[in-house]
């Protein structure tokens, strides 16, 4: 039985060599060829845990009061009736909020949705991505099941950004695209606002640039610069600051004639009444979301300086809501931790990354006990 139903268990368990070989065969035949070269996404670690810090969300979920006020919005909307094709109310909401023509904006079920669009509209074989290395894992995904070359670019040694060695990849490749999270998961570190700007000013590329954690950096934002910029995307997500990871909204911005090509490959209705609402809602309750940030960057910065005072624990200094640390057996402090109820994510596969972990500030208690726990490594 070699047929389609042996897709169902996986192609790892398969142990007997040729019986792999020839399902292999057999199934790639019917598939996406680039499907060999991608794993299926998933959280080490799982998702739950009494004290979840591994995906970088928001310790502070949205108050019960104003759950409610969206939620007796939801109640109003025609459930059986499709939503605008694409989210007219949540993209001119957030507009007003960045003061910008909605013309501008593009909205989104969570970032990640938009990543596919804005690739989708930008590569395909033969076409070449540059992506700093380590970045998010998901640009390369995508970039190989659109059978587009990605053109690493490694961080310096200490996790920050090269951006003589992206300057010149960038041209001596004549790349395409310029995809950079910054600040960047999984390093924490972010290109000065100055570099950014060089880097799409020098380049006839796509550059686009992922402010997942802007709220959290001392950089500023480089959308300002939409309008100066035609080869300029921003990318947003209300995943993180925003503490609506549960929701799905992200954002694309840019002028509003590259905004109208990279849209055409938009699955439409993607985005739901409910997520609208609650955008609306919550950038009406903005002071939530500057509260929150500024609990996170003051957290983040007493545990930096008591992370410095564990011995075999080396942090790197972060301009996200996440630390990376180095220890000397990142496999044996991540279970450790996790037999403790304590949830972080082990990131040393990651290129120059050796022995990191990563973990997002939490709740006052919740950063205490990490803190106890390592210190008692
Ligand atoms: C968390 C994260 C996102 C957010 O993805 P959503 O689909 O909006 O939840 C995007 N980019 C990076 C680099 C991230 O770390």
């Amino acid at each position: 039985m070699t047929g389609l139903f042996s897709l169902n268990y996986g192609l790892e368990r398969f142990t007997a060599t040729t019986k792999r070989v020839t399902m292999k065969r057999e199934i790639g035949r019917l598939l996406n060829p680039a499907l060999k070269n991608i794993a299926t996404y998933k959280v080490e670690g799982g998702q739950h845990a009494e004290i979840k810090l591994n995906q970088n969300e928001s310790p502070f979920d949205v108050p019960m009061w104003l759950k409610e006020e969206i939620i007796g919005e939801f109640i109003k909307e025609p459930w059986n009736r499709y939503p605008d094709i694409l989210p007219y109310r949540g993209m001119q909401a957030y507009a007003d909020f960045l003061g910008i023509s909605p013309d501008s904006v593009m909205m989104s079920n969570g970032s990640n949705e938009m990543l596919y669009t804005i690739f989708l509209a930008c590569l395909g074989p033969g076409r070449k991505v540059l992506v700093p290395d380590p970045s998010f894992s998901l640009y390369e995904k995508i970039a190989l099941l659109l059978q587009s070359r990605i053109v690493r670019v490694p961080m310096r040694p200490n996790l920050d950004f090269d951006t003589e060695a992206i300057l010149q990849t960038a041209h001596d490749e004549d790349v395409d695209v310029i995809v950079i999270s910054t600040p960047n998961n999984p390093t924490s570190k972010s290109l000065t606002f100055d570099d950014v700007r060089l880097i799409a000013e020098s380049s006839d590329a796509i550059v686009l640039v992922d402010e997942a954690y802007i709220e959290f950096s001392r950089q500023r934002s480089i959308l300002e610069l939409i309008d100066e910029l035609p080869n300029l995307v921003v990318l947003r997500t209300m995943s993180k600051a925003l503490a609506l990871a549960g929701i799905r909204i992200g954002f694309a911005i840019a002028n509003p004639l590259l905004m109208a090509e990279l849209a055409k490959p938009k699955i439409p209705f993607a985005s739901s009444r409910l997520a609208e609402i609650t955008l609306i809602q919550v950038l009406a309750n903005y002071s939530l979301v500057t509260d929150a940030v500024l609990y996170i960057l003051h957290e983040r910065d007493k545990l930096f300086n008591e992370l410095l005072s564990i011995e075999g624990v080396e942090p790197f200094s972060s301009d996200t809501n996440f630390l990376i640390i180095r220890v000397s057996d990142a496999e044996a402090v991540f279970q450790s931790l996790r037999h403790e109820g304590i949830l972080v994510r082990n990131v040393s596969g990651y290129h120059l990354m050796e022995n990191c972990l990563r973990f997002n500030i939490g709740l006052i208690e919740e950063n205490r006990r990490i803190i106890e726990k390592l210190r008692s490594l």
